[in-house]
């Protein structure tokens, strides 16, 4: 005799988007069960206590930009917006020491950074009138039409010197999309400079977790166990039947049965834990999904050295910065799309570090490293390359029982906290039959000038 289902939904993976998908389903008066492999949540967004010294360490530090509406609202929900350090600020050091702030100014979105823009020193006259020229387009730029391109065609499309590429796009891009301009499609590293860049100074600022990343979601089990549901730690699924009802096979456990299941593993997950016999185009697809690395390193320095929150070094291997401590011994140094450096033995990844650190700090003198971490994520993210929406699914298809919630699938963001959020409560709209835009949270309105002046989507 077969029972009903012990749950309404089992949301396997928790990282964002599992967290995201099971929260809006209790929400919603459903009972769910997340079911993650590790012992804590937040998948690639999390911590873990290095051995050597028992400190909590990030994968690798997170940032969140102003326009990331679904995960700030997910921080609010979890009570922990207090924990982000925000600025509007950012400072670009170049080799040598010298600094230039780039933040909002007198003139409207989205002309607001063109004053210290103009004062930076990092750029000829010759290389920001190209990047002006290039904004310009931007502005009016329908970037749906250039998803099969990469940003490299847009950028020589629109005359930029290789100076402005080297020091300005091309950090841009590699923090954003994880992908070299070349690599990266168009139609992703334009949405980055028009909605965060362009579009006011609210989704322009960036926003610094202030505690391990872990911490910030701590209280997801209390809140789903308010609701009648729950999470299970060390729950590895190891074959899913999507039903409906879904069978979920675990290892060492006994199985979960539930009405609907949505699948939030990472997109290398998905084919490998599914039933051999169960077919879904979607799922095949996902097999023209590549990875793109990227590198932390956790520095503990016997000197301040890092003067500002964080940095990003100009036309430097070593792209962004950290400032980890209120006196800049502790820094964390981040590289987005690092290929070259994965295979690289800890020492040399450090002296490589230590190399940039040293040619943009001069004055902090002689410094030692007294500790030093690099964290490789050799699977970051998909690697966002032109064309690649033709491989990123839909969370939910009107012919199949499969929920598919993650990063990759095909939010329209780059691989990002903010795309994981959105997917997740995508899926859980599926389940409750609701149309997932009544459930996101709203983009911020452009400011006044950006709306008048930027095309929207089309
Ligand atoms: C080094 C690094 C730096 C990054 N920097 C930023 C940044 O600054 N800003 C930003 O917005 N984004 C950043 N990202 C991207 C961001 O981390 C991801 O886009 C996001 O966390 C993906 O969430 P997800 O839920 O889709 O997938 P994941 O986080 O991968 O979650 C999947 C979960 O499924 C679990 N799982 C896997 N297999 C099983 C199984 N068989 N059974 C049960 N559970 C399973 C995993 O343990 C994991 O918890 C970065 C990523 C990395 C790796």
């Amino acid at each position: 005799m077969t029972t009903d289902p012990e749950w309404d939904a089992a949301v396997v993976g928790g990282g964002l988007a599992g967290i995201a998908a099971a929260l809006t389903l209790a929400d919603h008066g459903r009972r769910v069960v997340l079911l993650e492999q590790t012992r804590r949540l937040g998948g690639r967004a999390s911590s873990f206590v290095d051995p050597t010294t028992g400190e909590e360490l990030d994968n690798c530090q997170h940032v969140v930009m102003g326009c990331c509406t679904n995960y700030r609202a997910l921080i609010d929900r979890l009570g922990m917006a207090d924990a982000f350090a925000w600025s509007r600020d950012q400072w670009w050091v170049s080799a040598g020491g010298r600094t230039d702030r780039i933040a909002p100014g007198l003139l409207p979105a989205p002309a607001h950074h063109a004053g210290s823009f103009l004062r930076a020193s990092f750029l000829t006259a010759g290389d920001k009138l190209g990047i002006a020229r290039a904004m310009a387009r931007l502005a009016r730029v329908d970037p749906g039409a250039w998803r099969d391109r990469s940003f490299a065609e847009f950028l020589a499309d629109t005359g930029q010197t290789r100076r402005a590429v080297a020091r300005f796009w091309r950090p841009v891009v590699v923090s954003a999309c994880n992908a070299e301009p070349e690599h990266a499609g168009a139609d992703l590293a334009m949405k980055v400079f028009r909605e965060g860049l362009m579009a006011g100074a609210e989704a322009g600022s960036i926003g610094v977790p202030r505690v391990p990343l872990a911490r910030l979601y701590e209280g997801v089990p209390g809140l789903l166990e308010r609701h009648g549901s729950s999470v299970r730690f060390g729950a590895f699924a190891t074959r899913i039947h999507p039903g409906p009802p879904a069978t979920i096979e675990l290892r060492d456990a006994e199985p979960v049965r539930a009405e609907r299941v949505i699948l939030a593993l990472p997109f290398e997950r998905v084919a490998s834990v599914l039933d051999p016999s169960f077919h879904d185009p979607r799922v095949e697809a996902l097999s023209g999904l590549a990875h793109s690395p990227i590198l932390g390193v956790h520095l503990r320095l016997d000197r301040p050295v890092l003067p500002t929150p964080h940095a990003v070094l100009v036309d430097r291997p070593t792209q962004w910065l950290f400032r980890k401590d209120d006196d800049g011994r502790a820094v964390h140094a981040v590289v987005s799309a690092a290929d070259d450096w994965t295979a690289l033995p800890d020492e040399a990844i450090t002296a490589r570090v230590v190399e940039d650190l040293r040619a943009c700090y001069p004055d902090a003198g002689p410094f030692t490293v007294e500790w030093s971490r690099p964290v490789r994520s050799k699977r970051a993210t998909f690697l966002a390359r032109p064309g690649v929406h033709a491989h990123r699914p839909p969370v939910a298809a009107s012919d199949s029982p499969l929920l598919l919630a993650g990063d990759y699938t095909d939010t329209g963001w780059p691989a990002t906290m903010e795309g994981a959020v959105r997917s997740g409560i995508a899926a859980a709209a599926a389940v409750l039959g609701r149309d997932p835009a009544t459930m996101l949270t709203p983009d911020l309105p452009f400011a006044p000038l950006a709306s008048a002046v930027m095309r929207r989507r089309a």
